[in-house]
């Protein structure tokens, strides 16, 4: 078995089991073995090994995982975008549009598309990614999705309760959701998700589907309180969700529950940013001891991005993140938000999926929004992205 150490790291970035808590070492080294970080230390007491690879000062972090994607859709919402931003107020009706074009496109339009993005996500540092379905809203197309999105992750979520599709009964929408098409996708899901939020489904709606899915074995997560506080936080906690997404409207009880529960809170500011709303509190959500996570939320309509550090920026900017919880919850946090122990941090024992950044240290994340930071990143120990 090959053994490379991965040297002379300026800082390296060990997120902690600590909510919001990053340690740091400086002058580090690691090794790599099949995969996996055997070893963490001082650069000059690091073990033999057959390679290495000289990181020249820089800062090393741990991928990051983006536990919240849309990556199963064909064409693109621009003019919406730009309407949006003239002024016009957002809904959630616009994914209709994406909807007809994702029925539309081959298998291998879709497949195409997600693999551009994903180069995307290597490029910004992302590792790890879960992907959703949800722009099908047809048993064929929402298969189809899934089957293709397991191509390139195991984290496959079944979002069939994205949105009711333009010519349905919202309660025959759910009853098929919950059945046939539960049926049909169960082959190709981990995770089960509603959108339960104002023009989406009801809360009675949501448990519905998320208790069928649960009874075919897939395991729960939430799209709520994005737009309207719907009581969906006390369902997410009942049912063990492991995460409950966008949490921008959240009571102080709902915290509570947050914080005395197993289920993240993911914030994705990507979404208040392209939307121009109010962002969340998150100093709130850190000092009640909630777990978060930051994701990217990316999709045509309402987040097209696939930049962890331009969601760090945005919430270390505008969120109430300091930049180590910022950090945190896009890595560890992430991790959390997938049940996924093996992710999110470097340490013996942990996947060696990491980045490279042309910085000394992780502040620059933050500190310089926008910039290209990331010069390589590594899945399993090998290149994905980089020079
Ligand atoms: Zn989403």
């Amino acid at each position: 078995m090959t053994k490379t150490l991965f040297t002379n790291i300026g800082s390296l970035v060990m997120p902690a089991a600590e909510v919001g808590v990053l340690e740091t070492l400086s002058n580090a080294a690691f090794v790599v073995e099949d995969g996996l970080v055997t070893w963490v230390g001082q650069a000059d007491a690091a073990p033999s090994c057959d390679s290495f690879v000289d990181v020249a000062g820089k800062c090393v972090i741990p991928g990051f995982v983006d536990s919240h994607a849309h990556l199963m859709f064909a064409g693109s919402r621009e003019q919406e975008f730009e309407a949006r931003m003239a002024g016009v107020a957002y809904s959630a009706g616009g994914i209709k549009t994406t909807v007809a074009k994702t029925r539309a496109a081959s298998d291998q339009e879709l497949r195409d598309n997600a693999q551009k993005l994903i180069s995307e996500f290597y490029q910004s540092g992302v590792t790890h990614f879960e992907i959703k379905s949800g722009y099908g809203l047809d048993v064929e197309t929402e298969v189809r999705s899934l089957k293709i999105a397991r191509e390139f992750t195991e984290d496959t979520t079944f979002l069939g309760a994205h949105v009711v599709p333009a010519e349905q009964d919202p309660d025959a929408y759910v009853e098929l959701v919950s059945t046939t098409m539960l049926d049909a996708v169960q082959p190709y899901a981990k995770w089960i998700d509603v959108f339960c939020d104002r023009g989406a489904f009801t809360l009675a709606q949501t448990r519905k589907v998320l208790e069928a899915g649960i009874a075919q074995g897939l395991l729960p997560r939430l799209h709520a309180n994005q737009l309207e506080n719907l009581g969906a936080i006390a369902l997410a906690v009942e049912l063990d969700c492991a995460s409950v997404d966008h949490c921008t409207h959240l009571s102080d009880k709902d915290i509570e529950m947050l914080a005395s529960s197993n289920t993240v809170a993911t914030l994705l500011p990507g979404a208040e940013f392209s939307t121009r709303s109010d962002y969340p509190d998150a100093k709130k959500l850190f000092a009640a001891g909630v777990a978060v996570a930051l994701a990217t939320d990316c999709n045509p309509g309402s987040s097209f991005t696939t930049s962890m550090p331009f969601c760090i920026a945005v919430a270390v900017r505008d969120m109430g993140f300091t930049i180590d919880q910022a950090v945190w919850s896009a890595t560890r946090g992430g991790a959390l938000a997938l049940r996924d122990s093996s992710r999110g941090t470097l340490s013996v024992g942990s996947r060696a999926d990491f980045a490279i950044l042309d910085a000394p240290n992780h502040l620059f994340l933050a500190y310089r929004p926008g910039v290209q930071l990331v010069t390589s990143t590594y899945v399993a120990g090998k290149k994905v992205y980089g020079r």
